[in-house]
């Protein structure tokens, strides 16, 4: 079994679901009391969240990097961003690293492909639904359509993940709200919706709608169990 590097806090509760989903799929696939080899370095997200706010992407990066190398010094034979966000970091991450990054947007279209949906919504931070380093990246290298809610939803959507989720807050007002998002997104053509952030799950489970969501913090997850148990 391969050594899963993860830079998690990102945030620190959506990583306790990666840490807790890979453990239990190696258990699931190796039975007895298996469990996953991991390295994890976990960030202080205030610090990281201010530098979002501030568009200081390059000074994310450089953390990223540091981050990443950390990890990979520690043991690890590939790497797990646990966020949808900081995958704008990518690329630069993966440059400087001798270790394969799995990347959070192959794994979600990996199973949307699988479901045969071609026109997915993306739900996400600001930055996830508005850049173009996830949805760029579906498009070109997967061939899917991607539709983002309009602008006062994506505010919403933006501020209940880091004035909620983030913090560990789940409020059934807020997962009402995201439920009829993902209805208008219907609305327009969705056929399915990609739970871009790994706090979302916390709130919308993939049972909630009566089209698929892909929740990629377990899709993310199981990609890295996969590559780690690949020999
Ligand atoms: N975990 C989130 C994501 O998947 C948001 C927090 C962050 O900005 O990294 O995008």
């Amino acid at each position: 079994m391969k050594t899963i590097g993860l830079v998690g806090g990102m945030t620190w509760h959506s990583t306790v679901d990666y840490y807790r989903l890979i453990n239990e799929d190696v258990q699931r696939r190796l039975g007895g009391s298996s469990s996953a080899r991991c390295v994890l370095y976990s960030v202080e997200f205030g610090e990281f969240e201010e530098l979002q706010e501030a568009g200081d992407w390059d000074r994310l990066t450089a953390l990223m990097v540091d981050a990443a190398l950390r990890v990979e010094t520690a043991g690890a034979d590939l790497l797990v961003i646990c966020a949808n966000t900081m995958h704008r970091t990518a690329d630069s991450v993966a440059a400087a690293l001798a270790i394969p990054l799995i990347h959070i947007a192959d794994a979600a279209a990996a199973e949307i492909r699988r479901s045969k949906v071609k026109t997915v919504g993306l739900l996400g931070t600001r930055y996830t639904m508005e850049q173009d380093f996830y949805r760029k990246r579906l498009e070109t290298k997967h061939g899917l359509r991607v539709l983002v809610p309009d602008q006062g939803e994506r505010t919403r959507v933006h501020d209940i993940i880091y004035t909620e989720l983030g913090r560990g807050i789940i409020k059934e007002s807020s997962k009402a709200e995201y439920l009829a998002i993902i209805d208008r997104l219907r609305g327009r053509g969705a056929e399915g919706v990609i739970l871009g952030c790994t706090e979302i799950p916390l709130l919308v489970k993939p049972g909630d709608a009566p089209i698929p969501l892909y929740d990629t913090t377990a899709l993310h997850a199981k990609a890295a169990v996969d590559a780690a148990l690949d020999d």
